[in-house]
């Protein structure tokens, strides 16, 4: 568990200081009750600045990030966005509620996007490209960015969970068209719900911004309740509390990758000379160390593993205890409503994902691990 272990003090005092100031949790007026203190710009801000891009969009979660996000594309109906089989139900269910179909590819054994099967899965509607970091580990991007660029279609990069890690030195999110964070409660930081856009083209950050608010064009020589608008939009803002404790998180990100990171190299440690398998990161230098996956030889030694921790009190990350929200095969109540890849059964589609997402165990790694705690993991894997 990561930045939610951490919350203390001074997420207190930063909303504690929106009442000293009179109250105020809209994003805009109010200027004197405020005292022309604006937290959710500031926060937006700080993002940007901390990875350097030149927008930041701050919205309701990370889900409604990805839907505004995608709209900004100009993804909408008839259109075909290409996602990967293993992500949280979120990353499909933007797009349905655009109107546009998602086409889902294998994984790789990085458990993220396969390029050979994204490049095969392209077609003349395809609008958008829509790789995952999951759990703070990144694609292969340079090969999705080259397939991207060949076929002229934008890359919009789910890093739900890769806030604070990169690939090839770039922050995960700044390195497709347009990237979102999320800021759950079981994410890198968090703002209790709570999701971030980031991007450094205007035209999309100016639509997704839009979008959120109702269409709202935010023109500068009108009063609100006279703004221009040319296309409906959606209720996805957030307030002032939520941005308040973003930025009292956002000072303790750095630590919580740091010490998710150590405690990942600590345990391997513990595990060293297993010859176990794990799971197959571009860019190891860069991950968040939020989970340490490791593949086995069957879904059934998978699953004994996962017996055994929990006789310990230890859960896992999704797999395979949530498999069931983070892998499309199991999601027939959006793909059976839809033509999906050559009209198979679902439990047919997406073999090698499954074949590999079946025997993964994805240990957690907290901030806080104590000696103890580590041993007793360490010990669980090798009584398998
Ligand atoms: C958590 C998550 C989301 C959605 O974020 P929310 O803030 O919960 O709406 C989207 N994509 C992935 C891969 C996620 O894990």
């Amino acid at each position: 568990m990561p930045g939610h272990e951490i919350i203390g003090e001074e997420e207190r005092a930063a909303v504690n200081e929106i009442f000293d100031r009179g109250g105020v949790f809209y994003p805009s007026g109010f200027e004197e009750r405020r005292e022309h203190v604006f937290l959710i710009e500031a926060f937006e801000k700080a993002v940007a600045d901390r990875i350097k891009v030149q927008h930041a969009l701050f919205v309701a979660s990370g889900t409604a990030a990805l839907k505004t996000a995608l709209f900004g594309l100009g993804v909408g109906k008839g259109d075909e966005f290409i996602t990967q089989s293993h992500t949280f139900v979120a990353t499909v269910e933007a797009g349905l509620e655009l109107g546009a179909t998602p086409v889902i590819t294998e994984v790789d054994e990085t458990l993220n996007m396969d390029p050979d099967d994204l490049r095969s899965s392209i077609t003349s509607n395809t609008a958008a490209i829509v790789p995952v970091h999951m759990y703070g580990v990144s694609a292969y991007m340079d090969e999705i960015l080259k397939i991207a660029e060949e076929h002229e279609i934008p890359v919009l990069e789910d890093s739900a969970w890769g806030m604070g890690s990169s690939y090839n030195d770039k922050p995960l999110g700044t390195i497709g068209d347009v990237g979102i964070y999320s800021f759950n409660f079981g994410k890198t930081i968090t703002t209790g719900e709570g999701g971030m856009i980031v991007t450094d083209d205007s035209a999309v950050y100016q639509a997704a911004k839009e979008y959120s608010n109702h269409g709202h064009e935010d023109n500068p020589d009108l009063l609100p309740g006279e703004d221009t608008r040319t296309h409906w939009g959606f209720n996805y803002k957030t307030h002032e509390v939520a941005a308040a404790i973003g930025l009292a998180q956002l000072k303790k990100l750095d630590r919580v990758i740091e010490a998710q990171r150590a405690n990942k190299m600590a345990l391997r440690e513990r595990l060293r000379g297993l010859g176990l398998t794990y799971r197959r990161r571009p860019n190891p230098a860069g991950e968040s160390g939020r989970t340490l996956a490791i593949r086995l030889d069957s879904a059934e030694e998978a699953g004994t593993l996962e017996e055994r921790l929990s006789d310990h009190g230890i859960g896992t990350l999704n797999l395979p205890s949530a498999i069931k929200w983070h892998f499309a095969g199991e999601w027939e109540h959006i793909f059976g409503t839809l033509p999906h890849h050559g009209g198979l059964p679902l439990d047919e589609c997406w073999p090698r994902s499954r074949a590999l997402l079946n025997r993964t165990v994805a240990l957690p790694i907290s901030v806080k691990m104590s000696d103890a705690e580590l041993d007793t993991l360490a010990e669980v894997v090798r009584s398998i």
